[in-house]
């Protein structure tokens, strides 16, 4: 028998999660066509980088097969969509990176972001068999991709001159928010965007999850007009802010991290727990050890008191993960023992972002670090 742990995927709660978004976005178009408005609802680009945040790159597509686009940064990834049967739109938000790549875009039809001199240098010197559509960058005070403000009306001027030799489609302008998520949120951004672009025709494409989430408004179009949202974390059931769970918005999760205990100790006052013995029992204890580690893509910085779910009763983890295992107080289930389901996030466990939080980091980063030795199974 193989080690018991394993990964589960739910295609269903990835297409419910993406539901959730597109009516939370119809709703704001509502609610501004009650206030007079006249408005139209985004398309949503489901964000699917660095596979599917964990989940799978098939996985994703399958689940959000109702999303209008896809939106990646890795070619192959993009390609692996496209011979699995994608046919709308599919967006590489860092572009492309040499005039090679030019051709994978022409010929798997490949939607690209164009934020530096060199990209427009290497668009100008090509010919698409077809014109190819992009989106062009501003840097709106992130400081990681796009142009600056002030030569944003060139770069983008350059793009209309390469639509008009047929080298390029549809030109879009886009930008993205670094405080969507905090108490700043996107204000100063959007009025640098709205300052330097706002004019321009062509599609828009603003916000990731956390403005999706709590500025819909601001990503409805004019009724003539095209906007994209790019949500990432929220369709996979994890939540974008520090305080506010994914449950709040009706998401569900979509990835469970599952295992079973392997053995159990008992404590008495004084015994000490794994690795730098960390944890020390001040009372007669009884363990389990768990069959997942940081090998498994468990967070080693989970320390004593990490919630974790065995026999559908909530505990906590004791001392330090170890690669393989980890230790946990089987105190509230004193009928479990070897055997006994563990859920380590997901449906039936405590959130990945609470994990995510007992270590010191976000629930991106766990499920974007589940370890390809972890068995996955695809539910739908
Ligand atoms: C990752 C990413 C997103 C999605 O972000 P979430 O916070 O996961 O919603 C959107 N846009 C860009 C440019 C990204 O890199």
């Amino acid at each position: 028998m193989p080690r018991p742990i394993s990964v589960t995927i739910s295609v269903s709660a990835l297409a419910h999660n993406l539901a959730v978004v597109q009516r939370h976005l119809e709703q704001a178009a509502a609610a501004a066509r009650g206030r007079g408005d006249a408005c139209k609802t985004p398309s949503i680009w489901a964000v699917i980088k660095a596979h599917g945040y964990g989940h799978g790159t098939a996985q994703a597509a399958r689940g959000f097969a109702n999303a209008n686009g896809l939106a990646m940064l890795d070619l192959a990834e993009a390609v692996e969509c496209r011979e699995a049967g994608w046919t709308k739109p599919i967006l590489l938000l860092e572009g492309f990176f040499e005039p090679a790549d030019l051709e994978i875009l022409d010929r798997y039809r490949l939607t690209s972001v164009v934020h530096t001199r060199e990209q427009l240098d290497m668009l100008a010197g090509y010919r698409p068999s077809r014109p190819l559509n992009v989106f062009v960058k501003l840097n709106s005070g992130m400081n990681r991709l796009g142009f600056a403000p002030q030569a944003y009306r060139d770069a983008f001027a350059r793009a209309q001159a390469l639509r008009e030799q047929g080298v390029l489609g549809a030109v879009g302008r886009m930008t993205h928010f670094a405080n969507a998520d905090a108490p700043e949120g996107v204000a100063s951004q959007l009025e640098v965007f709205q300052r330097t672009a706002g004019d321009l025709p062509g599609p828009v494409s603003l916000s990731n999850s956390a403005a999706t989430l709590r500025y819909p408004e601001i990503a409805l179009a004019r009724p003539d007009g095209e906007s994209w949202v790019r949500p990432g974390i929220c369709l996979y059931g994890a939540s974008p802010f520090f305080d506010t769970d994914a449950a709040t918005f009706g998401l569900r999760p979509a990835m469970s991290l599952r295992s079973q205990i392997i053995a159990v100790q008992h404590l008495q006052p004084g015994d000490a727990v794994g690795y730098g013995s960390l944890f020390t029992a001040d009372r007669p204890l009884r363990t389990g050890v768990v069959a997942c580690g940081y090998a498994d893509g468990y967070p080693r910085h989970a320390g004593t008191g990490t919630p974790i779910v065995v026999a559908g009763v909530r505990t906590r983890v004791l001392g330090r993960v170890s690669m393989d295992m980890l230790c946990v107080d089987l105190t509230p289930v004193p009928d479990a023992g070897i055997g006994a389901p563990v859920s380590l996030w997901g449906a039936d466990g405590p959130s990945v972002d609470e994990v995510a939080q007992a270590a010191g980091t976000i629930g991106y980063e766990l499920l974007c670090a589940l370890a390809a030795r972890v068995p996955v199974r695809s539910v739908a």
